[in-house]
């Protein structure tokens, strides 16, 4: 079996607007099937087809390829979004986030975060104390690739999820992603909903409670949303943390820890 790794992004643009992006890790044979999925995904997203999709397929040198834990993961349950706004803020808070960048950071992902409004490519980046945006280009934003899940240990992981009702396969999309972001330099937490208007689950992540997922986190039929990576302002270097989430390749490992499902009353 071949041992070139490549990492695979796809991105789809509808009417000069960001559609949809995924982003997937495969040895070489693997390619031409990942490809198809992310390209299906793109031609299949409930805000319409798209006028352009973009697929890139790059080699990657194994040496690179850096390795990380996949978050643990709680779902809890609350009564409405405004609900689960403010169980989003509590958490944040507890990871370290200021309420005052709690609340900038909620209304900005809640007006939709590009500079005209609408859904950003990539997430926010967000100083934890004072709420300033720190990303360079505020209509991309920092668009995190090259992770995945190890694909020998794929089935095992899908199955664990499936068992716990998580079988989505947004839930384990999220879980690589937050994977990653957690193993950023300076990170202090991230905070997401999706732009999808029917995906209504959104979660926070953080170093000490992994990645805990909040339904619902948002009204049906709302198209804004987002991400934010909250930094620690005082440590956080744009260049060191930008390379880490772009480029570094990173596998994420491990059945996750899941812990029983919780409700939330404010
Ligand atoms: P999704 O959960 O895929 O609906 O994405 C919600 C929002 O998160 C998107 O509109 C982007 O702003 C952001 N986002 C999605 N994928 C990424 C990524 N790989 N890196 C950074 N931000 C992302």
């Amino acid at each position: 079996m071949t041992t070139e790794w490549f990492s695979l992004r796809m991105r789809a643009v509808r009417r000069n607007r960001h559609l949809s992006g995924a982003e997937r890790l495969g040895r070489a044979h693997d390619v031409p099937s990942l490809t198809a999925a992310l390209l299906q995904r793109a031609m299949t997203h409930g805000g319409g087809p798209p006028d352009q999709v973009h697929c890139t397929v790059e080699r990657l040198d194994p040496a690179e390829i850096c390795h990380a834990e996949l978050p643990a993961v709680t779902a809890w349950e609350v009564a409405d979004w405004p609900t689960g706004r403010l169980l989003a803020g509590r958490l944040l808070e507890q990871a370290g986030v200021s309420a005052a960048a709690v609340s900038r950071s909620l209304a900005r992902l809640a007006a939709g975060p590009a500079p005209a409004g609408g859904p950003m490519r990539g997430a926010m980046i967000v100083d934890s104390q004072n709420g300033r945006r720190l990303e360079a280009d505020p209509q991309r934003g920092v668009r995190v690739s090259r992770m995945d899940v190890a694909p020998e240990e794929r089935p095992a992981i899908e199955r664990c999820l499936n068992k716990a009702g998580l079988g989505h396969h947004r839930v384990l999309e999220a879980m690589v992603l937050a994977g990653k972001v957690l193993d950023a330099p300076a990170v202090v937490a991230e905070l997401c909903w999706s732009d999808e208007p029917d995906y209504l689950t959104g979660y926070v992540a953080a170093p000490e409670c992994g990645y805990q997922r909040i339904t619902p986190l948002k009204a049906a039929g709302d198209p804004n949303g987002g991400r934010v990576f909250f930094v620690d302002g005082r440590t956080w270097c744009r260049k060191e943390f930008v390379a880490f989430l772009e480029q570094r390749p990173l596998l994420l490992h491990g059945t996750p820890e899941i812990h029983p499902p919780k409700t939330w009353k404010a």
